[in-house]
């Protein structure tokens, strides 16, 4: 299958694509289908599907906030939501009201920002609901999810699946011949432990890559100073992973915050972007961010920059958001940028030295940012990051700081006057 954007198989010229024939035992009918099922997913880069062994172990919430953070990190990405007993995305995004829409390219997915979301749940009437599928209509249900939503051109598509082993999430494996992989998440505990084996083996046995293990609720976060207490025995996923020779991606500790975003309909890794748990997130999707980088590079699309040239972004914090109080803020984000790619390729939140006057721009310099975002400044300081080789922008609003890089990069970063607090 070609993966140029844009093409369908009206135009593609690629001959060997299995779409361009018609196989002996299809019909007509079951041709066009195929055909137009497999040129929409043509325009899409990458399939990622998030599975997990049982319910309740916050497979939805890593989807959502996995969709959220491609999607910050400036990839064109799409969700897609056919847990069909349980659809939460879209309460998770705070799209219960969404209405199924369509147009003559197809059925179109609701937006949030730049992510394109579409969930068997927009289909039923009333958040109540009990829905009887039998297999085959699941399978039905699935597939026109994946045939008939207009996608567009996609960097990702993230797969939020039923939980266990069964119908669904092997129709998701059969329809998508060319999955990057699964996310499986699980909790620590051991009674989890068969189940993500299970999820595990299916994945070999399908050979559906796996990207990797998810361990959720490992530990609960203090809210008041953040530490984590062990509360279900921890490890669990880790040395599953050990032993079934797939990768660990990460332990997510129980949050309030996480369970708070879920229940607002709010991304948590966008509306809390400071915490140490979203930290841990954006490093939990390091490596897939990488499969996009890849390819990128690959395809001769410019690379990642190196250390030389690389740019880093340092914007004040407050709750999330930027704060005008830039002598005084409790953290700095620090974002890195590649400069040729404009795209965000990593974040990390550093708390903020004691308050000193002119050790800031000593401070920031030796952790190499090359740029500050910033409500307000006063002169000398200013004068001093310039002297440094540290450029300022002054004026920005209170925004989250992926925002405030990705309208910067853009050139549409709207600066009002140099809100100095002093
Ligand atoms: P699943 O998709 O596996 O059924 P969900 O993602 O719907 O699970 O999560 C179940 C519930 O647990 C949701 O209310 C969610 O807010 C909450 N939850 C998930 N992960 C966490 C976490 N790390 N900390 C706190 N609450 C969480």
């Amino acid at each position: 299958m070609s993966h140029e954007h844009g093409h369908t198989c009206g135009n593609c010229g690629d001959h060997e694509c299995s779409a361009s024939q018609r196989r002996n035992d299809e019909s007509a009918a079951e041709f066009a289908e195929r055909q137009k099922l497999e040129s929409s997913l043509c325009r899409i880069r990458h399939k990622i599907v998030v599975m997990s062994g049982k319910g309740g172990v916050g497979k939805s919430t890593v989807a959502v906030n996995l969709a959220t953070a491609l999607m910050l990190a400036g990839k064109r990405v799409g969700l897609l939501d056919v847990d069909i007993h349980g659809p939460s995305v879209p309460t998770m995004l705070g799209l219960e009201n969404e209405q199924l829409r369509q147009d003559e390219n197809g059925l179109l997915p609701a937006e949030i920002g730049d992510l394109k979301v579409m969930s068997l749940g927009f289909l039923l009437q009333d958040q109540d609901q009990a829905v009887i599928w039998r297999g085959p209509m699941k399978m039905g249900a699935i597939k026109q999810f994946l045939k008939d939503v207009y996608w567009g051109d996609l960097d990702y598509l993230i797969i939020d699946s039923p939980p266990g082993t069964g119908d669904e999430p092997l129709s998701v494996c059969q329809l998508i011949t060319d999955l990057d992989g699964a996310v499986i998440v699980t909790t620590p505990q051991k009674v989890a432990a068969v189940d993500v084996r299970k999820s595990v083996t299916f994945c070999h046995q399908l050979k559906v890559p796996v990207l990797g293990i998810v361990e959720n609720m490992s530990g609960f976060a203090c809210p008041k100073c953040g530490e984590v207490t062990p509360i279900l025995s921890s490890g669990g996923g880790r040395r599953i992973a050990e032993d079934m020779g797939v990768p660990f991606l990460g332990a997510i500790p129980m949050d309030i915050q996480v369970a708070q975003a879920c229940d607002n309909g709010q991304a948590f890794i966008h509306h809390y972007a400071a915490s140490p748990t979203a930290g841990i997130l954006r490093d939990i999707i390091a490596p897939i961010i990488a499969l996009d980088d890849a390819v990128a590079t690959s395809s001769g699309v410019p690379s990642p920059s190196t250390q030389e040239n690389a740019m880093r972004f340092a914007i004040p914090l407050a709750d999330g958001k930027l704060t005008p109080h830039f002598g005084h803020c409790a953290a700095f984000a620090l974002l890195d940028v590649d400069p040729v790619g404009k795209i965000v390729l990593g974040r990390q939140d550093v708390d903020a030295p004691p308050h000193e006057p002119g050790l800031l721009p000593h401070w920031l310099g030796e952790r190499g940012v090359t740029r500050i975002i910033a409500g307000g400044m006063g002169q000398r300081a200013r004068d001093l990051f310039i002297e440094r080789g540290i450029e300022v922008t002054v004026g920005a609003p209170r925004e989250t700081p992926e925002k405030l890089v990705a309208d910067f990069l853009a050139g549409t970063l709207q600066t009002g006057e140099n809100a100095c607090d002093h």
